[in-house]
């Protein structure tokens, strides 16, 4: 297998690790328990560079390559907090990016600098509680009055936001349909907006997700992210760099829940043997790791095409399609090799099966993968 990573993504892999397993890891219950994790999270992420990694290093970014935003998503999932993962993720590949591609001057120094520190928290506003797949039918609009944008409407499922400072926002300027969405940086402290409700999820306990509400709330036009009713596009587009971070976090969260069930194995004996030798879990085992290499393979492909720029709409969807439903796979396996003590809330692996039910559904479910990469494919 080609060696993607150079010496210097390798260093910076390790100080990630070094981070994750001693700042994470150590609270990975506590916070899931807590349902929230504390907001210096972000500001230490911000200060060591892994919220600007890719970004542009004019407002606080690096400009690496995305080879280390693949080493920092493998070494997050040390974290054994999905919560916290998801919520740094959000602000860094899913919220930022698109004010990093298109944003002005004035939005970029207001809303990606401060994100990038980790000093504002960023919230993606896609979703809709009427719409989650079907983008192009959003409901919220932003309705032109002088020098002005007055929205109105509903968010649903929005990460961070219970405690965004901003969000990227898609609302409906024009026509029905993909050609009347745009996009706005708007502040959390304008008036009329509130957050609905924190929602009670299955899993991703430490991320706070929320139902947000737009009453006439009044951003001035200079906040329109790119061009008016053009927001469909970068929406689709900036969803590859999510369901690519996605894929990632699953090829190494597998590896992750196999390496912990071996350890387990050749700790925990019944019938006088270790459980990892009894053949039928090293054949499962086995089998699971010829498959999630074939996946880490293919996600690497697609990271490869995606650093060339060359926007593998298909790879990116198979590899998040492979990926999460492999995961789905080797968490049941694995949950079940640890008998009753997965089962047990202190048990990462029981936390695991919970929280990576999330990988087919957000960012695109794998149904709505197939149909595109279905399209693609010319069937
Ligand atoms: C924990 C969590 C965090 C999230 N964070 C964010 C966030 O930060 N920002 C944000 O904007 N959104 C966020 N989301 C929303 C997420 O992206 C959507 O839930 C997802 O896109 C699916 O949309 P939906 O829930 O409306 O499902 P629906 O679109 O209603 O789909 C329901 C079912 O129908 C299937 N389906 C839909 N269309 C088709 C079709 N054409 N063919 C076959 N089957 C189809 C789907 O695959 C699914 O199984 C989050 C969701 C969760 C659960």
């Amino acid at each position: 297998m080609p060696n993607f990573f150079t010496p210097e993504h390798e260093a910076f892999r390790k100080s990630v690790r070094q981070w994750v397993e001693r700042e994470l890891s150590p609270h990975a219950l506590e916070w899931d328990r807590a349902g929230i994790f504390p907001k210096e999270v972000f500001k230490q992420a911000g200060e060591l560079g892994f919220l600007g990694i890719n970004h542009d290093p004019k407002y606080g970014g690096s400009g690496l390559d995305y080879w280390y935003v693949t080493a920092f998503c493998e070494e997050l999932v040390r974290s054994r907090n999905a919560g916290v993962n998801m919520a740094l993720l959000v602000q860094s590949q899913m919220a930022t990016p698109i004010i990093n591609e298109i944003g002005t001057d004035e939005q970029k120094r207001l809303f990606l600098e401060p994100a990038l520190k980790g000093e504002k928290i960023a919230a993606l506003g896609v979703s809709e509680p009427s719409v989650g797949s079907d983008v192009a039918n959003l409901k919220t609009t932003a309705r032109r009055v002088g020098d002005d944008f007055v929205i109105n409407g509903s968010k649903m499922w929005i990460t961070n936001g219970t405690r965004a400072d901003f969000i990227t926002l898609a609302v409906r300027t024009g026509e029905t349909g993909y050609g009347g969405v745009s996009l706005f940086t708007f502040p959390t402290d304008t008036k009329g907006f509130s957050v609905s409700k924190k929602l009670d999820k299955i899993g991703n306990l430490s991320s706070d997700t929320a139902i947000l509400f737009f009453e006439d709330c009044k951003v001035p036009a200079r906040f329109l992210l790119g061009e008016e009713n053009e927001g469909f596009y970068h929406v689709m587009t900036n969803f590859q760099g999510e369901r690519l971070t996605a894929a990632i976090i699953a090829a190494a969260g597998m590896e992750r829940m196999i390496e912990d069930a071996v350890k387990y194995g050749n700790e925990r004996s019944a019938f006088g043997r270790p459980l990892i030798k009894y053949q039928v879990w090293r054949h499962k085992f086995v089998e699971h790791l010829a498959h999630i290499e074939a996946a880490r393979r293919l996600t690497y492909h697609a990271v490869e095409l995606f650093e060339a720029k060359e926007s593998p709409v298909k790879e990116i969807s198979m590899a998040k399609l492979v990926t999460g439903d492999l995961a789905q796979k080797v968490a049941y396996d694995c949950q079940q090799f640890f008998g009753g003590m997965g089962y047990i809330e202190e048990t990462d692996i029981a936390r695991t099966w919970r929280d990576i039910r999330l990988i087919t559904i957000g960012g695109g479910t794998s149904e709505i993968m197939k149909e595109i990469i279905s399209k693609l494919v010319g069937f």
